[in-house]
């Protein structure tokens, strides 16, 4: 998948945002940016088809590698064939370029990226030029040893690379020095206190083992293997009621009753227990009525019941529960259960509720409101 917009406020920048996707949703991405006849980077080898026929009809005149990962090189030889151009690169990064395999690659990262196919760079110098720009190349060793960033301090843009790990690229690889991401940040005069880092990092190391996205994405893994829901589902997942919408790789999306859209980690879908109100295809509705002391039960029940039986959405099987369940405070207590589809629940729901208020009333029997007796010292004056 590719995206290209312009950048905002740089319009001359033009972003090319490459993704991998996984059943038809973008999953892991990576950017590479077009200013002025000079690409930075290429993105990874999976997606080199799709960058190259885009890039078809413009021109690059040089390409600079903020680092070797293979998910930032990934169609330099694509380019360099096309377009014949320079590719530009810190010293330590160039073997790799040559011979990509070079790098260890997790098992994942080969099945997302890719290999990139070898290609040929040169040492970048202090600046590079285009035609209207120059960008000044700052060595910012962290990410990767052999990491460089891009600014122009005209216009004030910086080609960061991935010089700092935030969003989505969490994964914690080889070649990872957090103090030298730190020296590099101050380098930059981004304003990020050693503290921040060290919190980001070892966030960076929870999130990769637990919950972070990839916990997200195996339990998104998990939901579609196991289906304890589909589209269109009535569910509760983790404590939120909802129609299910649509069930993305990292995240489930509800509509809430009230038609408020949830989105909600599937890490803590399946965390948690899953109440599925459809599956079954029926609800058991549960109402409590109270009446008061005074009035006649045997009455109030026969009148509960003849208004359960005027209902004709409401199932015989199972059937009804009238019962007395408790003797409170101000009021006896029927619980009130009957079953139906769930597509009926609410519309039965509330025409019970109203109803049962409306034939009690008719018969003279009352629904108490909760009664105190009160003892005043003294008495009232
Ligand atoms: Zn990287």
């Amino acid at each position: 998948m590719i995206r290209v917009e312009r950048v905002a406020n740089a319009p001359q920048v033009v972003k090319l945002r490459l993704a991998r996707t996984l059943l038809g949703k973008p999953f892991y991405s990576t950017a590479a940016y077009w200013v002025d006849g000079l690409l930075v980077d290429t993105g990874c080898a999976h997606t080199a088809p799709q960058f190259i026929a885009t890039l078809k009809g413009w021109h690059v005149d040089q390409l600079v590698n903020t680092h070797s990962h293979e998910d930032h090189i990934g169609a330099n030889a694509r380019v360099q064939e096309l377009f014949g151009c320079q590719i530009l690169a810190h010293r330590d990064a160039l073997p790799i370029l040559q011979d990509p395999k070079l790098q260890s690659l997790q098992p994942y990262r080969r099945l997302f990226w890719g290999w990139p196919k070898p290609s040929h760079g040169v040492p970048i110098d202090e600046w590079v030029e285009t035609e209207n720009h120059r960008f000044q190349v700052i060595d910012t060793p962290g990410h990767s040893p052999d990491h460089v960033c891009l600014f122009e301090p005209d216009r004030g843009w910086l080609f960061s690379g991935d010089a700092y790990i935030g969003g989505q690229d969490r994964a914690l690889r080889q070649g990872y020095d957090i103090h030298g991401i730190i020296a590099s940040l101050k380098k930059l005069g981004i304003p990020m206190t050693e503290f921040t880092v060290v919190i980001g990092a070892a966030g960076l190391a929870i999130g990769f083992a637990l919950q972070g996205s990839l916990a997200n994405f195996a339990a998104g893994v998990i939901l579609i293997i196991f289906k304890p829901f589909k589209v269109g589902d009535f569910v509760e997942l983790a404590g939120q009621k909802g129609t299910v919408r649509e069930i993305q790789i990292f995240n489930t999306i509800l509509n809430s009753p009230d038609n408020v859209r949830l989105i909600i980690p599937n890490g803590q879908v399946t965390g948690s227990s899953i109440k599925n109100y459809t599956v079954n295809g029926t609800r058991r509705v549960d109402l409590v009525v109270g009446v008061s002391y005074d009035d006649d039960l045997k009455k109030a029940r026969q009148v509960i019941e003849q208004v359960l039986a005027g209902d004709d959405r409401i199932l015989s099987e199972p059937p009804v529960t009238v019962a007395v369940s408790e003797l409170a405070d101000s009021s006896v207590n029927f619980v009130v259960r009957p079953w139906v589809k769930t597509t009926d629940y609410w519309d039965v729901y509330f025409n019970l509720t109203e109803g049962i208020k409306l034939a009690l009333d008719k018969n003279g029997i009352t629904i108490p409101y909760p009664q105190r007796d009160i003892h005043m010292k003294g008495g009232v004056s």
